[in-house]
């Protein structure tokens, strides 16, 4: 048996929503890891790169990145491909919430959710990949789907959200079979409520509903999904792909 085998050492990360909440704190975890992270966001996430690279004396770099724009993506995987060497595992994880009933949706609310949840999660992984296929390297990449992939929430309506994280799940699911042959794994996790911004600026009655209902009667932290991220990048997963890792504290169990 190996004996380090979730270590990531002398692996380059790309990390998307790495700004803040989820993607920030993993971020930290897989250079704890040992990985060189490569974090985009739609803002500057030079903070966090500046303080991982401190505390873990891994290369870390932030690239202001609009996921939902194919050239955009493009355009900040080469310049990481050219600033790191080369480019191994991808935590595809930026995604936003919209709490407004279907009726009242209008198509641009539907659009925006779909092109950030949907699309850019498929945009990354895609350009991604085509790198990893075109540099004859085999990788790992993990999306943030959702529990909301599974059940529908309440009380808030969020069909939208609701929609676009089941497709990230199958999109998972499709990508692994598609690339088995290339050596590149695709998985996706699915996160109940965890405390972050999306979760503290809802309202406060739903905040109380959700926990009422939690079996852990608590929201999970974004430190409780380091581990699985770190489990479906490393080599302690190898035969591991297609699969949809659910980390709600047993919220969906009951
Ligand atoms: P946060 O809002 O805290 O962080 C998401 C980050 O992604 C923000 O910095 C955000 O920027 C950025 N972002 C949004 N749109 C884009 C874009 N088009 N291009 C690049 N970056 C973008 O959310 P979380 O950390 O909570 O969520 C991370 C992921 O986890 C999401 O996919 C979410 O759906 C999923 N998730 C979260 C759960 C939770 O309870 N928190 C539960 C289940 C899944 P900005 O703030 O400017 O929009």
């Amino acid at each position: 048996m190996k004996k380090d085998i979730f270590s990531l050492q002398g692996k380059v990360c790309v990390i998307t929503g790495g700004y803040q909440g989820i993607g920030e704190i993993v971020t930290g975890f897989i250079a704890d890891a040992g990985a060189d992270v490569a974090i985009f966001d739609l803002n500057d996430a030079t903070h966090v790169a500046e303080k991982v690279s401190k505390e873990y004396g891994v290369k870390a770099k932030a690239y202001i990145c609009d996921v939902t724009d194919p050239q955009a993506v493009q355009a900040a995987i080469d310049a990481a491909a050219q600033d790191f060497g080369t480019l191994d595992l991808l935590f595809d994880n930026a995604g936003i919430c919209l709490h407004k009933a279907a009726l009242d949706c209008t198509p641009d609310d539907w659009r925006k959710v779909i092109d950030v949840n949907l699309n850019g999660i498929y945009y990354v992984a895609q350009i991604f990949g085509k790198y990893l296929a075109d540099h004859g390297k085999g990788g790992s990449i993990v999306m943030t789907a959702s529990m909301s992939a599974t059940i529908v929430n309440i009380p808030q309506k969020q069909a939208s959200y609701n929609a676009s994280k089941a497709a990230v799940k199958h999109l998972a699911k499709s990508l692994a079979v598609e690339w088995v042959d290339k050596g590149i794994r695709v998985n996706s996790i699915s996160p109940g409520y965890i405390r972050t911004a999306i979760t503290e600026l809802s309202d406060p009655e739903y905040q109380k509903l959700w926990i009422a209902s939690i079996p852990y009667g608590r929201m999970g932290t974004p430190e409780e999904l380091a581990g699985a991220v770190i489990y479906l990048l490393s080599d302690a997963s190898t035969y591991t792909s297609g699969a949809d890792l659910i980390i709600d504290g047993c919220f969906t169990v009951v």
